[in-house]
């Protein structure tokens, strides 16, 4: 077995291991062994995978579902556009494909400046809606939602580890 082929099969035996026949895995194992730039890369990519089996993936904040099903029932319950806010719409559409480039050099210079999140990124993405549109109870829920985040914020202040939690963003 050459290099090449050696590496096609790591993801394959990384991520499931039955999909690759023994013989294979025989082979590849024996070749990893024998070559130090296989054997590298095979250790980098295990640690990779026990580093992600380790994360703990953020929580949604507690209103999460519940708005956006609410949301959902709105959008359902509400009539089709017509074609001006359609038309609108597409202007919109193509003035954020414009944005793009500047929104992703934002995203990158707040993962470089260490704040980016999640969150961050969501709310550079989210569009903004009229206030008037929302029922109140999706503005009811959005409230809980944020006064939640300022009480996860200032209990992040009180934690003598001063350790900040993973959800907080940035950009709220
Ligand atoms: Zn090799």
């Amino acid at each position: 077995m050459n290099c090449t082929k050696c590496k096609t099969l790591f993801p394959d035996l990384l991520l499931d291991p039955r999909s690759v026949s023994s013989a294979a895995a025989d082979d590849a194992h024996r070749h990893i062994k024998s070559c130090s730039a296989c054997l590298t890369e095979w250790t980098e990519l295990q640690a990779v995978m026990q580093n992600l089996e380790m994360w703990n993936v953020p929580e949604p904040s507690p209103y999460f579902e519940t708005r956006l099903s609410a949301r959902l029932r709105e959008e359902k319950a509400s009539p089709a556009p017509g074609f001006f806010e359609r038309l609108g719409m597409r202007l919109q559409f193509g003035s954020r494909l414009q944005l793009r480039p500047a929104m992703a050099a934002a995203a990158a210079l707040l993962l470089v400046s260490g704040f980016g999140s999640y969150e961050g990124m969501v709310s550079l993405n989210r569009t903004p809606q009229p206030a008037a549109s929302l029922s109140a109870t999706v503005t009811d829920l959005e409230i809980l939602d944020a006064n939640a985040q300022t009480l996860q914020q200032f209990a992040a202040f009180d934690d003598p580890d001063g350790a900040m939690p993973a959800s907080s963003g940035a950009t709220n």
